[in-house]
């Protein structure tokens, strides 16, 4: 997570339009230092920080874009760049191979795959062969009744090429058949043996490599092991929820020439996502996950609206925004979780367009919130609708109503008017416009 001092640098850009060299080296400088913090490999920060330099430098920006938005756009860019393409993963008849190390999360991404394929339509099966690991077939098992998809596994049978290909026979009526491995402690001869014989027999559509994504500079290894022994076609990469950094993962998908398929972010069969490079370079820069705020606004707004049939944020769009909006949107805020949590998915805090409200418009600390509730149930149905209305006489009433100051009424249509303004600026914005913003 580049986090706040990158945010830092960035903002000293602010305002500049022209970069000099000793803006560029400044900010290439804390790329390195936040990267090489997210387990990023020495060597490939060297060659990111080489190209983000040589473009900042030699590139025109763009007309009207200030040099922290320059900068900020090349570093995304290049990583974005750097990281491709989500795996290609064809909704059809396949079979797919999962290898890595031991405890990086194979048979729960084996059985989370299968998950992820069911809820496309399809009719997946998890076959495991893991022969050496006490429990694997009972863990394989239980997972896959999870994700309530086929099994097929042996606890009888101790050569895991049998078990394969018995499994590839026994699900020949799934259409996607998921082949969980072994692992082992470390690389050694003996896992890669084994995982040549199973590929060969095998003969799998796609390779995925499961990796951890606290494995950090060690990945690199791994992946070119991987790659040498069966060729790999894809990574995913698993417990992306705890305090991994996941920079690991940029140098395996560099190493072995591949793409990322799959993120891993919980124990449960449904914790996978599949990867976006913008989301996940997004996450990896600190800079909130566009994508996965946009779902929980849209979701909760859906909520909103399931609740009061008469309202419509439709209306919103064309232009006129009620105080009655505003409760909706402070419901919905609500809804989707603590204040600040929700305030650090928005991506670039310290640039976005939260950024270039005013600082008061930013004061929407919890306890301010819930008073604007109890102050907007105090309000009448028109007051809602049209808060043009209230003037001393009504907000006295108000505040004698909800038990608050007048002073917290006037604040609240304050913080209306200015979200109005706002609204009403963005509506005035090209979509051009708009997704640079976002790209922020
Ligand atoms: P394998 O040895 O490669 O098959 O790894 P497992 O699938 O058995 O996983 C090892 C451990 O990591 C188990 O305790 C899993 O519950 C846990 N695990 C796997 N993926 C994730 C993930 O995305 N998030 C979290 N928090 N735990 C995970
Ligand atoms: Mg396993």
């Amino acid at each position: 997570n580049l986090g706040s001092s990158l945010r830092g640098t960035l903002n000293d850009l602010r305002g500049k339009s022209r970069i000099s060299e000793e803006d560029v080296e400044g900010v290439v400088k804390e790329i390195q230092r936040s990267l090489i913090q997210a387990d990023v490999d020495i060597a490939l920060v060297q060659d990111l920080s080489d190209s983000i330099e040589g473009r900042a430098l030699d590139e025109e920006p763009p007309a009207g874009t200030s040099a922290r938005d320059w900068v900020l756009r090349i570093v995304y860019e290049e990583l974005v760049e750097l990281l491709g393409e989500s795996t290609d993963l064809p909704l059809e008849n396949q079979t797919i191979l999962l290898a890595g190390l031991y405890g990086s999360g194979k048979t729960t991404t084996a059985a989370k795959m299968a998950w992820w394929f069911s809820k496309k339509g399809l009719r997946p099966a998890v076959i495991q062969t893991d022969t050496d690991r006490p429990g694997a077939y009972d863990q394989a098992k239980q997972m896959a009744d999870n994700a309530e998809v086929d099994f097929y596994g042996d606890p009888d049978e101790n050569d895991p090429v049998k078990i394969a290909m018995e499994g590839l026979e026994e699900t020949a009526d799934a259409d996607v058949r998921i082949v969980d491995t072994a692992g082992r402690d470390g690389l050694n001869e003996d896992l890669i043996d084994q995982i040549e014989r199973i590929e060969t027999a095998v003969d799998p559509d796609r390779n995925l490599l499961v990796l951890d994504a606290a494995m950090g500079q060690s990945a690199k290894d791994q992946a070119q092991e991987f790659e040498r022994a069966i060729g790999i076609d894809g990574v995913a990469i698993t417990k992306l929820d705890g305090t991994a950094k996941g920079g690991g993962a940029l140098a395996a998908v560099n190493e072995t020439d591949s793409t990322i398929a799959f993120l891993g972010t919980g124990e449960t069969v449904k914790d996978i996502e599949r990867f976006e490079s913008s989301s996940f370079v997004s996450r990896l820069l600190g800079m909130g996950d566009i994508d996965q705020l946009a779902e929980r606004v849209e979701r909760a707004m859906e909520e909103a609206q399931e609740e009061d049939e008469d309202w419509d944020p439709e209306d919103m769009l064309e232009g006129k925004f009620t105080l009655r909006d505003m409760k909706k949107q402070m419901d919905a805020m609500n809804r989707m979780g603590p204040l600040d949590q929700v305030m650090d998915m928005i991506p670039g805090m310290g640039g976005g367009m939260m950024d270039q409200l005013p600082d008061d418009a930013m004061d929407m600390t919890e306890e301010r919130m819930r008073d604007f509730e109890v102050v907007m149930d105090s309000m009448t149905e028109e007051e809602l609708e049209n808060p043009r209305i209230i003037g001393a006489s009504r907000t006295k009433r108000i505040a004698r109503g909800s038990g608050k100051p007048e002073e917290r009424i006037r604040e609240l249509l304050q913080q209306h008017k200015m979200m109005d303004q706002t609204l009403q600026q963005f509506q005035g914005m090209g979509d051009a416009d708009m997704e640079r913003m976002m790209q922020q």
